[in-house]
């Protein structure tokens, strides 16, 4: 049973009306982060689309509204605190042009975030930032705020003389005079109001550049080398997704600057991302951790939500997804397919998890209450793997030439989904509506699946056969999956594929091959958004987990044996933790050698820690270690590594967790003492408590 996502009632939410088309928005002001507020001016320049315009209507919550004038003129108006109704002195006619300058003030609650010291964190830097992402930027300056007005824009800001003030695109001016200092910044793309971005503080700055572009990263003072540290492969993305997005890096400048007390991780504003502080990353995090996949986001939103717009929120997978989905191909290009290919199953548990336990709806909708309640698993996680199944359909050529078409087609524009399906349509001749309705515009929930496979050796042939088990009811359809199976012949090298296309809730597939398969692979990689249950015989997932081509897949192997158990899995599971080249799959065969707990499987993994070189695949282990309870050698191993630690923070902070959870007499003591270390956003603190909570 899953439930709705919208309560009953709910009423479609469309983008709003415009009865002007505001092409630029000049905002004049001063920022006082002792007083906690903002006061200027709002100029927004456009042209009438509504005949006869009288009235013009904004967006200004709890701002105060000194004066507004029209073309020069003074005109009168009406604020309640959330809208303001401006009275033009005159009808004006489409296509006349109009200027609207709006004296106010007011000290936002949100939209304008003022951090600074306090008695609990005296050392906090005094800073101001802003959040307009969805509906906020009403809060700091009047506006039409919503994503399908798209306009250029210009911030001039007064600051205290001391303090440096970031906004979107290039800096035009930057004057001292007495104790204030002023600012110009000008952004001549026009981009939603929700991007429009102010960062004010006492930053130490680290400058390189991408071909000729300026690449800039602002952080608190002292805390340079951490930044540089955190963000050193921006230029390297940057030229990764000129590449493969077909349009260059389609702004004069691209910064990020880190702030105390973000409320998100990071933030797209139009050249200039807004993210935590508290990613930034110290030395010995960086051993095995960083946060590309942040930077990567944040900085293909620049083409795929700044420079290209969901028209309004409930199409926001088009901004969402994407950016998931330049996580996985920023992190192919850098570590390889196999490294990238872990994210998927990640997205696929988080999608899983909210599917089962909140709720299922379409990715794209007009029903919701609030836009932030969209920003779920279903936008992020599911958006991209949409997109990563796309890819596989039309291959890797096709698709990527696709999205320079989609992305040229609608620079500076606004989409729905149906602009990506014609995307695709006008450069590949297939018409993907198909498989935008299952996924994303009508359909909801996802195929799950029963596979099965035999080998008749008489007539050479496998037969699989495919069930879609899903109940097919509300929003939730019978799926059409093209897809494929990979064959491995005897003890020939090469993987031998079959494209297969699943249309019926039960199909069964004919495949006739050069000989046995020892290796018969559906679904190559896990592409398939699906929950799968595989039968298959025991030999074939020990030779899969020997030598599949994909690491997914030899992960897919370790986990179905592990499942199994006995003498044949636990030998090829402690194989695979010698000897698989790639560590997730070494990290996947200790979980399973864990969920055996034989003395064997927890001897080798006692053995395996001690020399394992790589630190993420030392964490699996040192978990799998703590599956053993009461077990003094597995709690002998762990104590170790907390009493002596490691080069890893995360290994160090597993093996805190893992040995509460063996219950070893002494692990309360080693767990007090490790509780008193310092790491990497507190890591072996928190592990350590949890290890005492066990
Ligand atoms: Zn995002």
């Amino acid at each position: 049973m899953t439930r709705e996502f919208a309560f009953p009632g709910t009423r479609a939410r469309y983008a709003p009306d415009r009865v002007i088309d505001i092409e630029h928005i000049a905002l004049a002001i001063e920022v006082d982060p002792a007083k906690r507020a903002v006061a200027g001016t709002a100029t927004l320049r456009g042209m009438v689309i509504a005949p006869q315009t009288k009235t013009v209507e904004l967006d200004a919550v709890e701002l105060t509204i000194d004066k507004v004038a029209a073309n020069g003129k003074p005109a009168t108006f009406r604020h309640d605190g959330k809208k303001l109704r401006v009275e033009l002195p005159s009808p004006l006619a489409t296509g006349a042009e109009l200027t609207l300058a709006i004296d106010y003030k007011g000290a936002p609650r949100r939209g304008l975030y003022f951090v600074g010291p306090d008695e609990g964190y005296p050392d906090k830097p005094s800073q101001v930032w802003t959040q307009g992402q969805d509906e906020d930027s009403r809060y700091w300056f009047p506006c039409f705020d919503a994503p399908i007005e798209k306009a250029t824009s210009e911030v001039t800001v007064t600051v205290p003389a001391n303090l440096f003030a970031l906004s979107n695109g290039v800096l035009v001016s930057d004057k001292t005079s007495g104790n204030k200092r002023t600012l110009h910044w000008r952004l001549d793309v026009p981009h939603s109001c929700y991007l429009v971005t102010l960062a004010v503080g006492d930053f130490g700055t680290i400058e390189t550049t991408w071909r000729d572009t300026p690449v800039v990263y602002y952080v608190e003072r002292g805390r340079e080398a951490e930044a540089e540290r955190t963000l050193e492969r921006t230029p390297q993305m940057l030229e990764l997704f000129s590449n493969k997005f077909g349009v260059p890096y389609p702004y004069p400048r691209y910064a990020q600057v880190f702030v105390a007390d973000f409320i998100f991780g990071g933030m797209e504003n139009t050249s200039a991302t807004t993210l935590t502080d508290t990613v930034l990353i110290d030395e010995r995090a960086a051993i095995d951790y960083d946060i590309d996949a942040l930077v990567a986001h944040e900085l293909a939103h620049q083409w795929f939500g700044d420079l290209v717009t969901c028209r309004d929120w409930g199409e926001g997978w088009l901004n969402e997804g994407f950016a998931t989905y330049a996580e996985y191909i920023w992190r192919e290009h850098h570590e390889g397919r196999d490294a990238a290919d872990l994210e998927l199953e990640e997205w696929a548990d988080s999608y899983f998890g909210e599917d089962a336990n909140r709720y299922r709806r379409t990715i794209a909708t007009k029903l919701f209450d609030e836009p932030i309640d969209i920003f779920d698993h279903h936008l992020y996680e599911k958006g991209g793997r949409v997109l990563h199944m796309l890819r596989h359909v039309l291959g890797d050529e096709l698709f990527f030439k696709s999205l320079a078409h989609y992305l040229g087609k609608h620079r500076h524009g606004l989409v729905e989904s149906r602009d990506l399906a014609r995307a695709f349509e006008d450069v590949t001749g297939k018409v993907v509506d198909w498989f935008f309705s299952q996924w994303v515009i009508d359909g909801a929930g996802h195929p799950e699946l029963d596979v099965s496979m035999r080998f008749d050796p008489d007539t050479s042939i496998a037969t699989i056969t495919i069930e879609q088990t899903q109940k097919v009811e509300g929003r939730t359809p019978l799926f059409r999956l093209p897809t494929k199976m990979r064959f491995r012949i005897g003890d020939k090298p090469d993987d031998v594929d079959v494209p297969i296309e699943i249309v019926e809730q039960k199909q069964v597939f004919h495949i006739k091959l050069e000989g046995e398969p020892t290796q018969a692979i559906f679904d190559p990689g896990r592409v398939l958004l699906a929950a799968r249950r595989i039968d298959k015989p025991e030999s074939v997932w020990v030779a899969e987990l020997a030598g599949a081509t994909l690491a997914l897949d030899r992960a897919a192997a370790a986990q179905a044996l592990a499942k199994r158990g006995g003498p044949n899995a636990e030998q090829a599971l402690s194989a695979a933790l010698e000897k698989d080249k790639f560590w997730a799959v070494r990290g996947t065969a200790a979980q399973g050698l864990g969920m055996l707990r034989t003395e064997t499987a927890r001897d080798r993994l006692v053995r395996r820690l001690k020399v394992e070189v790589n630190p993420r695949a030392r964490r699996s282990i040192a978990r799998a270690l703590g599956e053993f309870v009461h077990d003094q050698a597995a709690a002998a191993a762990l104590a170790s590594v907390v009493e002596k630690g490691d080069a890893s923070y995360f290994v160090e902070a597993e093996a805190c967790l893992a040995l509460g959870r063996t219950r070893a007499s002494r692990a309360s003591e080693l767990l007090r003492h490790a509780a008193t270390r310092e790491s990497f956003t507190d890591v072996i603190r928190q592990h350590a408590y949890r290890g005492l909570a066990e």
